[in-house]
């Protein structure tokens, strides 16, 4: 919330706060907020300057760690996610990382779930590890394995829910508990769901972090990410930044700021779509599994109901046929885009076992249920039965070959 914010913004529901939190008057009194592309900023006087540098008085300095548009998204997100503060970076993997160097030491022990994000896989088997932060992959859904694996240096639990793509649910309170046991914060990549559809700091969670290049932006358009949580836990990567400089830009930033007005409208509108594509596919005879938490027979569909406020909008199925069905039904279609992004207003289809879990050993792919026939659709806002059109002409390239 901004100075300008009156107490009733605090009491306002989530649309509302999408569409009026983290704006400022300026001068010009203009009515969109306004992009500040300006990578220092004045001061008044030589005092002014002393103190604005020492942190002793607050304000603009320069745009690696305070800028006026960055900020407002900073407090909008927040203003979202329940969170005293958020930080926003130059991407999700910068997120990621500032919050990894700012909170974890060499000795320290991460316990991350074993379905995250390619990336975070490479950022804590590669680059952590050098600096003497060890890592266990664990099991997303089994409690029990995130205990056992614990250990005494154990500093930080961190996951990702629903996961990709196969959408396992995570019980976020629970794990909340286990780290507090542990005296290690539990961090959540809350990219799939935003806090449109979940808000894992009011479940227990630490700390927030978001791709915003996916759905906060929704339309695929720049890079983003952010960090959200008590202010004692983002004022440090606030200082990060200021030091090490993983930045958004000023632009990006509003892209961002924009993108969150209709964050709740998308998530909605692609959350219904995903389910109605989901149960159609269940009815199509090439289809042998279809993973998505909306659907009843989903294993993570109970818990997903009392954690979320919706099912989201990716989903994942099976083909009879393997690779050969997979690859068929992909280069049959003309709608969907065929690409790895997802959170985008245009539905995109990618083939996970060549794709994005290609790295994975078949031993790792099996462990995370993607077998060679499986297709993630990341369902975009197009009407359904355009979608189900391309669909279908990806199955008769599999019927008559
Ligand atoms: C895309 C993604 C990331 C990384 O975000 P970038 O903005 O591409 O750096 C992290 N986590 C999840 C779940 C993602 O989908």
């Amino acid at each position: 919330m901004t100075q300008d914010d009156g107490k009733w913004l605090e009491q306002a529901g989530p649309r509302t706060r999408a569409v009026r939190a983290g704006i400022r008057r300026t001068a010009e009194a203009e009515h969109a907020e306004p992009i500040f592309t300006s990578s220092s900023f004045l001061f008044e006087t030589a005092e002014d300057a002393a103190a604005k540098f020492s942190g002793e008085t607050t304000g603009n300095v320069y745009s690696r760690y305070t800028n006026p548009t960055v900020r407002g998204f900073e407090e909008r997100l927040a203003a979202l996610e329940h969170g005293e503060r958020a930080v926003a970076t130059a991407s999700g993997m910068a997120a990621i990382l500032a919050l990894c160097l700012t909170h974890l030491k060499a000795g320290d022990h991460v316990l991350c779930s074993r379905d995250v994000f390619g990336a975070t896989v490479g950022l804590f088997e590669n680059t952590l590890k050098k600096f003497g932060v060890s890592v266990s992959f664990v099991s997303l859904t089994e409690i029990g394995a995130w205990r056992d694996a614990a250990t005494s240096n154990t500093r930080l639990l961190f996951l990702e829910t629903p996961s990709n793509p196969i959408n396992a649910i995570a019980d976020i309170a629970a794990l909340a508990e286990l780290s507090h046991d542990l005296g290690a914060l539990l961090a959540v990549d809350n990219c799939f769901c935003s806090p449109a559809l979940q808000m894992p700091l009011l479940l227990g969670a630490d700390l927030v972090t978001h791709s915003a290049t996916k759905y906060l932006d929704g339309q695929g358009r720049v890079l983003g990410g952010a960090l959200v949580g008590r202010e004692e836990l983002i004022a440090p990567v606030v200082a990060f930044n200021r030091s090490c400089g993983p930045t958004m830009s000023a632009f990006n930033a509003w892209v961002m700021l924009k993108g969150l007005e209709t964050l709740d409208l998308r998530m909605r509108a692609h959350s219904d779509n995903a389910q109605r594509l989901a149960e159609w596919l269940t009815d199509q005879s090439p289809v042998e599994a279809v993973h998505y938490c909306g659907l009843p027979d989903h294993p993570g569909h109970a818990l997903a109901g009392r954690q979320q406020q919706g099912f989201g909008g990716v989903l994942a199925f099976e083909l009879a046929g393997g690779r050969e069905a997979a690859w068929r039904f992909i280069n049959a279609t003309e709608l969907m885009s065929l690409t790895a992004n997802l959170g985008d207003a245009k539905t995109t289809i990618v083939h996970p076992a060549s794709t994005t879990h290609g790295r994975l050993s078949a031993d790792q792919r099996d462990a995370a249920g993607i077998c060679e026939g499986l297709i993630r659709i990341a369902v975009g806002l197009e009407d359904l039965e355009d979608i189900q059109a391309d669909c279908d002409r990806g199955f008769a390239a599999i019927l008559s070959p």
